[in-house]
């Protein structure tokens, strides 16, 4: 057993602490990491504040992490210390399920260990539930751990844990493509990232924000088209348009609005996970044979995929890089959708 420093919510309305943390002796086939980036996902808040139920107090979010092996089990084979490596939002699953077998761990039968706020054997974590990335330290398994290719700095490498793999998975599953109209609903933290990946990928792409504020940017990350949503006229001039939209919002969104954007075919892909249930009516799906459908993360094999083409790219998340007293602002900044484009805590300052 060692322990680490954190910064943890002792309460659904509280703010961000230092505490100390313990985290397990190593396994056989476990690495210690050093953390050195962990990206703030909207996750984090919607966890931290309870939004979804079920949270555990002390709450230490984090599953961005980007950072160097320490020290590694003695059945390590893959990692050796001094290795650049990242954690996403898995730490574990059953590993003999269908969805396992196939490299889908996140949708795991009997349900997957999340990297915080999961249920675990007082063995695998002291206090009987998972402890994020807002850490100096993590010990995950090495089938759980992923590389992180030279070429991208950690810092920016830190966000493709959960948000380029949340936007490179419906992306490949649903062929974006040459010859692909794709839309990103919301220009944040997974949109800005969505943007370069599925330009990357050689769709055409535009992005659907609520106003043009943030229209240069989105355009320098190789959206072609870029609509205000909060003008009605973006509504009936894109009617029809797009093969895929991937909806990356955090907020109740008017979904019917954005069926009918789509052409014959087309899917409408959730990503964005706000507490409320949304509405739809059937003759917007109807019509146009018109699928809704939504998408996890993604795999570990498909996650070191995503880093390598990431790599290969030249693809990063754009940062504010901020110390670990600031993570309270950040949240705040961050419901208010004013940041460019994904908050990274430097863990130098845990
Ligand atoms: P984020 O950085 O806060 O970005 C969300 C974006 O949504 C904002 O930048 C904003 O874009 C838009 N938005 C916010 N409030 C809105 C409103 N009231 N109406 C319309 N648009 C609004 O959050 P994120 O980290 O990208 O996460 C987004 C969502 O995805 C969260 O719900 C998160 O829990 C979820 N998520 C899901 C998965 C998954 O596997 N499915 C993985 C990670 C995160 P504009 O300023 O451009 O309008
Ligand atoms: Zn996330
Ligand atoms: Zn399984």
């Amino acid at each position: 057993m060692s322990t680490a420093a954190a910064y943890a919510m002792s309460a659904p309305d509280g703010s961000f602490e230092k505490v100390t943390v313990e985290r397990r002796a190593l396994g056989p086939d476990d690495v210690l990491i050093d953390i050195k980036y962990t990206g703030i996902c909207h996750s984090d808040i919607h966890t931290a504040r309870d939004e979804w139920g079920g949270a555990q107090y002390p709450c230490v979010p984090g599953h961005e992490i980007a950072g160097i092996v320490a020290a590694v089990g003695p059945e390590v084979r893959k990692y050796q210390v001094g290795d650049r490596v990242g954690v996403g939002c898995l730490v574990n699953s059953c590993g003999k399920c269908e969805p396992c077998l196939a490299g889908e761990e996140q949708y795991c039968a009997t349900g997957a260990t999340w990297t915080y706020n999961s249920p675990v054997a007082e063995s695998v974590q002291p206090g009987g539930y998972t402890i994020g990335g807002y850490s100096t330290q993590i010990v995950v398994g090495e089938s759980f751990v992923v590389a992180i290719p030279e070429g991208i700095g950690l810092d920016v490498a830190a966000p493709l844990l959960c948000a380029g793999i949340t936007l490179y998975s419906p992306l490949r599953h649903w062929n974006a493509g040459p010859g692909k109209k794709v839309a990103i609903i919301g220009m944040g933290g997974l949109g800005h990232v969505g943007v370069k990946i599925a330009a990357a990928l050689g769709a055409e792409v535009t992005v659907l924000s609520q106003s043009l504020r943030k229209r240069d940017d989105g355009l320098r990350m190789g959206a072609s088209h870029y609509y205000a949503t909060s003008d009605r006229e973006t509504f009936r001039q894109l009617r029809g348009r797009f093969d895929l939209i991937i909806n990356t919002v955090s907020a109740d969104l008017p979904i019917d609005h954005y069926l009918r954007l789509l052409a014959l075919d087309g899917t409408l892909v959730i990503l964005g996970l706000p507490e409320n249930p949304m509405r739809v009516t059937g003759r917007h799906l109807a019509a146009y044979r018109r699928s809704l459908a939504g998408s996890m993360i993604g795999g570990i094999a498909q996650t070191q995929e995503m880093l390598n083409f990431c790599a290969s790219h030249g693809i990063g998340a754009e940062i504010e890089l901020i110390s670990a007293d600031e993570i309270d602002s950040a949240y705040e900044r961050v419901v208010a959708s004013d940041v460019q484009y994904r908050f990274v805590i430097d863990t130098v300052s845990i």
